[in-house]
């Protein structure tokens, strides 16, 4: 059975317009996506601002509500849980935040910031053991368990992120969502925390759904990654095949923008005319097709849908083989 189920899951959010705050459409952040992960895998999760990929991460945790689709967590359907039970599974789950300066609490100490959910799930008897386990969980992302008197502020911005990967280790989580977890990072700080997460994984056996706009990094941690545009997958894989010979055209584009190191290489920029059109109104038949170097007149009007292209490798392309 895997760790994580997610089905047809859709979040739509209402345009209200006018003096009576009539319903003028949908924004569909996030428009029929389904996909599993395994115990203690890491799903790399990419697309451009706005694509809706930090909206299914919330909507797979319940952070936000989801319109329509099942999130289905151990054999538990978390759409379906309510209260003590909805409660008791949260601490199944967790998220890092982009940001590490305002994801925590700048009044609370940063033991108080990890232990607060020991608290919350009662996993330690007393405040003694809650001491020592927020000295174990600060030691394991490598800051020092002395660390615990001090606030927030005090700390550099990789250090800030590292109180987040404890505070959300503290519940000895199955699945982690990682929002972004280093963009908001020097680039210095980025390889140690991606190398601090692929540790705990071992260590943990914790899941991620690991979210970026940068295909390099989520080729390097992830096995297997999912490309969303406008809402949609449009091409899912096992990460070293799909970067290396990627199915559609959107895939294609976003793989020519990440940075070659190699001088002699003669990998062609693949620059993309217009910017994303409003997922309000989203385009007809393949909402790439207005930006899509190789569209056909009939990717105007057909759909294409996610289709398994070759063993383990699916696209949402008519011409993807
Ligand atoms: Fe381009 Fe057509 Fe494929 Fe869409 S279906 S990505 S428009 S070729």
């Amino acid at each position: 059975m895997s760790l994580l189920e997610v089905k047809d899951l859709k979040v739509h959010f209402p345009v209200r317009q006018g003096l009576f705050s009539r319903v003028k459409g949908y924004v569909r952040a996030v428009d029929g996506v389904s996909f599993s992960i395994e115990p203690g895998e890491t799903l790399g999760l990419v697309g451009e601002s706005g694509c809706g990929k930090t909206t299914l991460g919330r909507a797979v945790i319940r952070l936000i509500e989801p319109t329509a689709g099942s999130v289905v967590l151990e054999g538990a359907d978390l759409r379906k849980l309510r209260g003590e039970a909805l409660r008791q599974k949260r601490r199944t789950f967790q998220m890092i935040f982009q940001d590490p300066v305002s994801s925590l609490n700048p009044r609370m100490t940063v033991g108080q910031i990890v232990g607060e959910a020991l608290e919350i799930h009662n996993l330690a008897p007393d405040a003694a053991a809650r001491r020592e386990r927020v000295g174990e969980l600060l030691k394991s992302v490598g800051l020092d368990p002395l660390h615990a008197q001090r606030y927030p502020h005090e700390f550099s911005g990789g250090q800030r992120q590292r109180i987040g990967i404890a505070r959300a280790l503290a519940v000895r989580p199955k699945l982690i969502v990682c929002d972004e977890p280093i963009s908001a990072l020097d680039v210095s700080v980025q390889a140690q925390i991606i190398n601090l997460l692929g540790d705990l994984q071992q260590q943990e056996g914790v899941a991620y759904l690991f979210i970026a706009h940068d295909l390099a990094v989520v080729e390097h941690i992830s096995r297997r990654v999912m490309v969303m545009y406008l809402g949609k997958v449009v091409e899912m894989g096992e990460s070293r095949s799909l970067c290396r010979d990627p199915k559609h055209p959107y895939t294609k584009a976003l793989i020519s923008a990440v940075p070659v190191v190699d001088p002699k290489s003669k990998r062609q920029r693949m620059l993309l005319p217009g910017d994303v059109p409003s997922p309000i109104n989203p385009p007809s038949g393949c909402p790439f097709h207005p930006r899509c170097p190789v569209a056909e007149a009939r990717c105007k009007t057909e759909v294409p849908e996610l289709r398994e292209v070759t063993p383990g490798r699916w696209a949402a392309c008519h011409l993807a083989q």
